[in-house]
């Protein structure tokens, strides 16, 4: 990835991974290497390695490897320049300007840039009318209506849209072109496809949408009266993808830090009630159901969450998929289903109601709020619950509430834990526990079987004799040019578990160039990647010319049993055959190699 002359590359040549990766895991030296708790999978000895000449790392227990950028990328969630820019502060490598992009970027950028700011002037825009012409009057005493006071108004930048049709279009159309008006998705063309522009959003209370640095990218708008649809946001632009923001994560940042969990709601209305309620480390997807870059994103900062949808259909089911896309990113998850309250209408009758976050706070107040979530149930007892409420009396309802928790239990790591749900499961739904222990163990068995190459598998592929071969090749400066010389003639490495890895190797050499372990990598499948580093990490004796010669040789015999093999399968599947004579004569021929060759 570091291209030559590079600033990557000359980052990763000045840069220590050992001093990079040491300020995330605890390495000790082991040998050649240094080792530690890996920081990608959940372990109590290490199997996870850096080495400090071929600077880059390798985890023997989930197989996750390469150099110090790939690491950067991964622990901190970032892109590749961002690693770049990562590990040359922490170097105290001098970062350069950013300089020649090519025009499409340089015209992206641009793009982007003036999206941001049109975004910044719309938000003013929207904020002077509320509250500055007589309809934002009307839509002022519509929020305090719902409990949202000056300060909140101020503190979550909320706005006003106008009904008129075109007030931010004329507002902005004198600074940005047509094209970028419409791309910005806050002016929408006439829907018979005719030139007229015109507002997207009108009549609305407007929220700004801010990405994780705070700049806003988009806005969620709500109806003032009964306008349909109720909510209607930014469209997805070159600034906004939906799946990629959080709403108040921007300002959650610190208090997610340090409270170590996040309050995940629905929708924006939500996150302002219970980040108002004084509970800072709410987010809201802002949308049914959360997204994996969201998830992603949250990451970041912590990775426990406390799920607290609507109570409705959707948001049950938002939930549920919620809790399965956190589970299988390692996240602790606890629900909050807030109950239904009693509430007196206008005239008197009473009624019940789901709540919402923020309903349920103007209802019921602060306090009983932060009770709730201090108290909310792990996922699993939520899941229960759910269960319970299915139709118990039939074996069929059994086993359909058993089906319906089957998959999150699977998803729990720990047996012993997962051992402790299945009896709790039983208790709750009244179920033989045997049945449910034999249901829950091929759950399990299907699991297993359901991952890919097991990781201590992939090095053992490699026999002793190959293993060392590809270590010569990358690391004797002596002799790998002559021997991938002798591998590449002879053809010995066609058909062996590594074969890829040599013709890698085979050809970096023959190409005359140094040997780059992570550059190898590059041009590998994971699998294969994953073979390379096992090797290169093994602790080495010398190596000689004369230990190649006898790897070279020994490859040569397996290739001449192969055909040997071969033939003696000819031979006995056409007794009869025409060529009988001639794979005899084959058969004899590599019988007398081998036993030369031994
Ligand atoms: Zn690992």
């Amino acid at each position: 990835m570091a291209e030559a002359g590079s600033f990557a590359e000359r980052v990763k040549q000045q840069a220590d991974i050992v001093r990079v990766i040491g300020e995330y895991v605890r390495l000790k030296k082991s040998g050649q290497n240094f080792t530690g708790l890996c920081p990608f999978h959940a372990e109590k000895s290490p199997s996870f390695a850096v080495h400090p000449v071929k600077q880059i790392y390798h985890c023997f227990g989930c197989g996750v490897g390469g150099d110090v950028f790939k690491f950067v990328m991964e622990v901190d969630k970032v892109s590749f320049p961002e690693a770049i820019r990562i590990v040359a502060e922490k170097c105290g490598i001098a970062i350069p300007r950013p300089k020649t992009s090519s025009p499409e970027e340089r015209k992206e950028n641009q793009q982007r840039t003036l999206l941001v700011e049109m975004h910044r002037e719309a938000q003013t825009f929207f904020v002077q009318q509320l509250g500055g012409t007589l309809e934002g009057k009307a839509a002022r005493a519509y929020l305090e209506d719902r409990g949202l006071d000056k300060d909140a108004i101020a503190r979550f930048g909320i706005g006003y849209a106008p009904s008129g049709g075109d007030a931010l279009l004329r507002f902005l159309k004198s600074k940005y072109k047509e094209p970028l008006l419409i791309e910005s998705g806050l002016v929408s063309r006439d829907q018979s496809g005719g030139a007229r522009m015109y507002d997207r959003f009108r009549r609305r209370i407007t929220f700004p949408i801010a990405n994780d640095s705070g700049k806003i990218v988009a806005f969620g708008c709500r109806a003032l009266g009964d306008d349909q649809p109720k909510y209607l946001n930014s469209p997805e632009t070159p600034i906004y993808s939906k799946s990629n923001v959080l709403y108040h994560l921007d300002r959650a940042k610190e208090a997610l830090r340090r409270a170590d969990f996040a309050v995940l709601v629905e929708g924006y209305m939500d996150a302002i009630a219970v980040a108002r309620a004084g509970i800072s480390n709410v987010v809201a997807s802002c949308g049914t159901s959360l997204a994996e870059p969201q998830i992603k994103l949250l990451s970041r900062f912590t990775k426990r969450v406390i799920v607290n949808y609507d109570p409705d259909t959707a948001g049950q089911l938002a939930t549920e998929r919620s809790i399965s896309l956190l589970l299988e990113n390692d996240f602790e998850v606890r629900v909050l289903a807030l109950p239904a309250m009693n509430l007196t209408a206008g005239d008197g009758t009473k009624y019940s109601k789901n709540a919402d976050p923020d309903l349920y706070i103007r209802e019921m107040g602060v306090e009983a709020y932060t009770k709730l979530l201090k108290d909310a149930p792990p996922y699993v007892d939520y899941l229960i619950g759910r269960a319970r409420h299915m139709d118990l009396s039939t074996g069929e309802g059994k086993l359909r509430a058993v089906n319906f928790l089957l998959p999150y239990v699977q998803k729990i790591p720990n047996r012993l834990l997962r051992s402790e749900w299945a009896t709790r499961i039983a208790q709750q739904l009244r179920l033989e526990e045997p049945v449910l222990r034999a249901a829950l163990s091929k759950a399990a068995a299907e699991r297993r079987s359901g991952l890919k190459v097991a990781p201590e598998l992939v090095g053992r592929a490699a026999k002793p004799v190959e293993r060392r071969l590809i270590r010569m090749l990358a690391e004797a400066e002596s002799f790998r040019l002559e021997l991938a010389q002798r591998l590449s003639d002879a053809g010995l490495c066609a058909g062996l578990e590594t074969e890829k890895v040599f013709a890698a190797l085979i050809a970096a050499n023959l190409a005359g160039s140094t040997i780059e372990a992570t550059e190898i990598a590059a041009s590998l499948e994971e699998r294969d990647r994953r073979m390379l580093f096992e090797i290169l990490f093994e602790e080495s004796s010398e190596l000689t010319w004369e230990e190649a010669e006898s790897c070279l040789e020994s490859l040569q015999n397996r290739q001449t049993e192969r055909a040997l093999a071969e033939v003696q399968r000819s031979i006995e599947s056409n007794p009869a055959s025409a060529e009988m004579r001639s794979l005899l004569a084959k058969k004899q021929e590599l019988m007398r190699r081998l036993a030369a060759g031994r």
